[in-house]
């Protein structure tokens, strides 16, 4: 028996499960492959380890797919500002929604809420069939039609493959398509902790020699932080015990928001820049962490992730509505040529600034101060930087457009 798709995503991440739901009511027939069985229920009281801060881009996609009120519901954490500050010297840099006339700069939200919600939202359309847990075994991409072999055996094929899989994504090694990169030689720790302190709905960013250290603010007064450092210390923040986690925190945090006064549980994630050249192929194409995966000392990752799964969903429409073929590469391209140069982009960036505030050399270290200092005087350009953090500059997909 071989089943029959449109198209068929593999990997049900935030990303995946985003494209899926917004092909959701279209006569596409849609399979979503997904290797894991998702979390679906947790104690209320405890908060995910894995947080996103999202744009208001993302929550503009989600309102348009008719989630984001079903999220707003179960928990999210609204941030209207956000401080950056240099360890290595005065500078500092102040961002504050009401100067774009904006309530808020974007909204802290854990993954398993958006997780959960799009994968409900995606069990209730009629044209998906969510497939878990399944893992290809083979993919065979001919000139009509991608052929897919399940572990279990199940035969698909489909007129397009989407590799929506992550960082380590099968699909992209499947179809043979490199990746570019370097580790950071850091890896990000992340815990949820309470502060003595209120953290007033900012959203707060101090880079340290090893590392940017950020407390996102949380709905219940709590944070959730990241902090980026050197693998033998982030083996070391994990191995000690709570009284000195907490302890080594407050200090790095230069007691910003008083004393760490309890924390959960600990966990790291190696972090790594890597990127295609390729982005689509014949019959295939690659979105989010598949495509690319950055530094989440400005929290944009799945952000552009869902930004690439509204360019390929909006192209994908546009070519169905016309009659044409969805998995050709000349459709592909439009895909491509839409988001690779805002990812590389925004890749750059991110990467200029790890670089830049990992740097102890003097001359560096009084620049960049001088440039927090500058950049935080200077309104228009400051605007500027919040308009783009936020997503709302350039070439958006219509479901992120406000
Ligand atoms: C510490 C940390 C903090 C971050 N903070 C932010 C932030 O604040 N804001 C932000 O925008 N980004 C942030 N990011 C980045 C963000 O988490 C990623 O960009 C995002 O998770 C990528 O989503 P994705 O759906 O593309 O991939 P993933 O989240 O990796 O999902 C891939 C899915 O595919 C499934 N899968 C994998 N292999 C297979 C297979 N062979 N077959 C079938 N299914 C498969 C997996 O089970 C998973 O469900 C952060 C990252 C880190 C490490």
């Amino acid at each position: 028996m071989t089943d029959h798709f449109d198209l068929v995503i593999v990997g049900a991440g935030m990303v995946g499960s985003s494209l899926a739901c917004s092909l959701g009511n279209t006569s596409l027939r849609i399979g979503v492959l997904e290797a894991h069985p998702p979390q679906l229920a947790w104690d209320e009281d405890s908060y995910d380890l894995r947080v996103s801060a999202i744009t208001a881009a993302s929550q503009q996609i989600f309102m348009r797919l008719g989630i984001w009120e079903v999220m707003v519901a179960q928990r999210v954490s609204p941030f209207r500002e956000m401080f950056v500050w240099d360890a290595g010297g005065d500078g500092a840099i102040h961002f504050d929604s009401a100067d774009i006339g904006e309530d808020r700069l974007g909204h802290i939200i854990e993954n398993r809420v958006i997780q959960k919600t799009l994968l409900d939202r995606m069990t209730t359309l009629g044209n998906i069939e969510f497939i878990c847990p399944a893992r290809l075994s083979s993919m065979e991409i001919n000139t009509d039609a991608a052929d897919l072999q399940l572990e279990d055996g199940r035969q698909i094929t489909t007129r397009l493959v989407v590799g929506a899989d992550g960082g380590n994504s099968q699909v992209r090694q499947l179809a043979g398509i490199e990746t570019r990169g370097w580790s950071y030689d850091q890896k990000a720790v992340v815990a949820t902790v309470m502060t003595s302190g209120s953290h007033r709905e900012t959203a707060w960013q101090r880079f340290l020699p090893e590392g940017p250290l950020a407390f996102l603010p949380l709905s219940n007064g709590g944070c959730s932080i990241v902090w980026s450092t050197s693998p033998a210390h982030a083996d070391a923040l994990l191995d000690m015990d709570e009284h000195a986690f907490m302890l080594e925190l407050t200090q790095a945090f230069d007691s910003k928001l008083g004393q760490i006064v309890e924390c959960g549980p600990r966990a790291a994630f190696p972090l790594r820049l890597q990127y295609v050249n390729t982005y689509v192929k014949d019959r295939l194409a690659l979105i989010g962490d598949a495509a690319h995966t950055i530094h989440p000392l400005a929290g944009q990752g799945v952000n552009l992730g869902l930004l690439d799964a509204a360019a390929l969903s909006e192209v994908l429409c546009n070519a169905f509505e016309k009659g044409r073929d969805i998995g050709a590469f000349h459709i592909l391209r439009c895909y491509e040529r839409w988001r690779k140069g805002d990812n590389l982009m925004v890749m750059g960036v991110m990467d200029g600034f790890k670089r830049l505030f990992g740097s102890s050399i003097d001359p560096v270290r009084r620049i960049r101060n001088f440039g927090l200092d500058l950049t935080n005087a200077v309104m228009p350009v400051k605007n500027q930087i919040m308009l783009h953090a936020m997503g709302l500059k350039g070439d958006l997909p219509r479901l992120a457009r406000p």
